[in-house]
């Protein structure tokens, strides 16, 4: 599995379709200052379903979409496309290439599409979730974090690298099962002072 290509259009600073287009291996993308290198970045998490405003550095959700400069008026909407190559199988679904795409408008509203059927951010994050890749996998670093990560407590570090092995989800379920059990607790303890009462 390996990003194939990745299409903007109407992201950040990016108001004309750009593609670009990756082979397996390392790519580096170089740029002088505010030239977009971090946007590129923005696109990639937000395709696969990125929810905070913060780790896209912008204040509001639609803060993605073009803004517009002195020449080019703003946009009503963002759309980022992600080409992923699949012919491993790595992730479970039964096609050879995988585009996500996701698109934002104005008004308000985020659609997702998985080769082109509409889909629900679930989906996505299902799609993802066992490949390494996806919203909560530290796969991106940003600009700062490396630092963060190096001074990080063991205990927090440790967080991370449970995060990167796909340990979080199954922690999360555990979580969830867990306080499940607790209201179904609760709920079982009303009951025997409900027929304690009536006997
Ligand atoms: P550096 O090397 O300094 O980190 P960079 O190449 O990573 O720079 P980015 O941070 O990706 O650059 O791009 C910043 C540019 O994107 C700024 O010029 C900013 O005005 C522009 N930008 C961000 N959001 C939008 C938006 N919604 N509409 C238009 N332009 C935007």
């Amino acid at each position: 599995m390996y990003l194939k290509s990745l299409t903007l259009r109407g992201f950040k600073s990016f108001a004309s379709a750009t593609t670009l287009l990756f082979e397996p291996g390392i790519t580096a993308i170089v740029g002088p200052n505010g030239s977009g290198k971090s946007n590129v970045v923005d696109a990639l998490s937000w395709v696969m379903g990125e929810q905070g405003v913060k780790s896209l550095r912008g204040g509001k959700m639609e803060d993605v979409i073009f803004a517009g400069t002195a020449g080019r008026a703003p946009l009503g909407r963002a759309e980022v496309a992600l080409t992923i190559d699949n012919s491993d199988g790595a992730l479970p679904i039964e096609y050879t290439e995988v585009t996500l795409k996701r698109t934002m408008f104005r008004s308000g509203g985020s659609e997702y599409a998985i080769n082109g059927h509409p889909a629900r951010l679930l989906d996505v994050q299902e799609l993802l979730s066992d490949s390494g890749i996806g919203r909560e996998m530290h796969v991106i670093v940003g600009q700062g974090q490396l630092d963060a990560i190096l001074q990080a407590t063991p205990e927090t570090r440790r967080g991370f690298i449970e995060e990167a092995a796909g340990v979080l989800k199954h922690r999360k379920r555990k979580e969830r099962a867990l306080r499940k059990l607790e209201s179904t607790q609760v709920n079982l303890d009303r009951l025997q002072d409900l027929l304690a009462e009536i006997r």
